[in-house]
């Protein structure tokens, strides 16, 4: 039996997968990939304004966050879930920080990876984030790092949509149909109860995602439909025996 397809989402705060690529998670679930979650924060300054209003401490910001984010990945069908507990607002990550994400990332061995946008001028600790994806991906394919372990192919790194997309310079070039898992997102989605104000709100994109599946699938000359669908931008070129 060959080893099991793997994924590997990079994930800035501890809720950031689920309205990103929540869909796309929970699909490969479905197909078999084994998908890795790695949150580098709870996102327990930045992402967690309710429970701060409420009084709550910073630990108990960061249960809540944690419960939130197993919760939502346990819906998913996420295979494993770490999290770095770095901090955030801002997130740093030193030497020591990267290579044990260098380490995870070769112990995946990910198919294909999924970070943030490169550009996010609202929120900073989200580029910082693929800045370091793209840098351990990098560090995790030299030869000369650790000489001995197993060296990363080339995954594609897929950048999910940001929030506010319109000022991020975020362009994607492909749309996944989520359809068929849209309740295991929704769910999710309403795992993470500090942020009630965006299940709708990304329920709505991923209906407006729906609409370029269909228009880029065919429109009206045979495009297949679709009611749910999650948008991605690739950094690398495809490789390909055929157009
Ligand atoms: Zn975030």
């Amino acid at each position: 039996m060959s080893a099991p397809k793997t994924a590997l989402v990079l994930s800035a705060h501890a809720a950031d997968f689920v309205w990103r690529c929540g869909g796309a998670i929970a699909l490969h679930a479905e197909m078999g990939y084994e998908v890795t979650v790695a949150c580098m924060s709870f996102g327990e300054r930045g992402e967690s304004a309710r429970l701060w209003k409420e009084g709550k401490t910073l630990d108990e910001v960061k249960a809540i966050r944690r419960a939130e984010a197993e919760a939502a990945a346990e819906a998913l069908g996420v295979h494993r879930l770490e999290c770095f507990d770095l901090g955030d607002y801002p997130l740093e990550l030193d030497r020591d920080d990267k290579g044990r994400l260098v380490d995870l990332i070769r112990q995946v061995q990910p198919a294909f990876m999924l970070s943030h946008s490169k550009y996010d001028p609202y929120n900073t600790d989200h580029m910082y984030m693929t800045q370091v994806a793209l840098e351990c991906r990098m560090i995790a394919q030299a030869w000369g790092h650790n000489p001995g372990e197993t060296v990363l192919g080339a995954p594609q790194l897929y950048l999910f949509e940001p929030h506010q997309t319109e000022q991020m310079g975020w362009k994607p070039d492909t749309f996944l149909d989520i359809t068929p898992v849209w309740e295991k997102k929704r769910a999710a989605m309403e795992a993470m109860n500090g942020q009630v104000h965006l299940w709708d709100y990304y329920t709505r994109v991923a209906q407006q995602r729906a609409n370029h599946f269909k228009r880029n699938s065919g429109g009206m000359s045979g495009g297949r439909d679709c009611k749910y669908a999650e948008g991605f931008e690739s950094v690398f070129p495809r490789t390909v025996d055929a157009l």
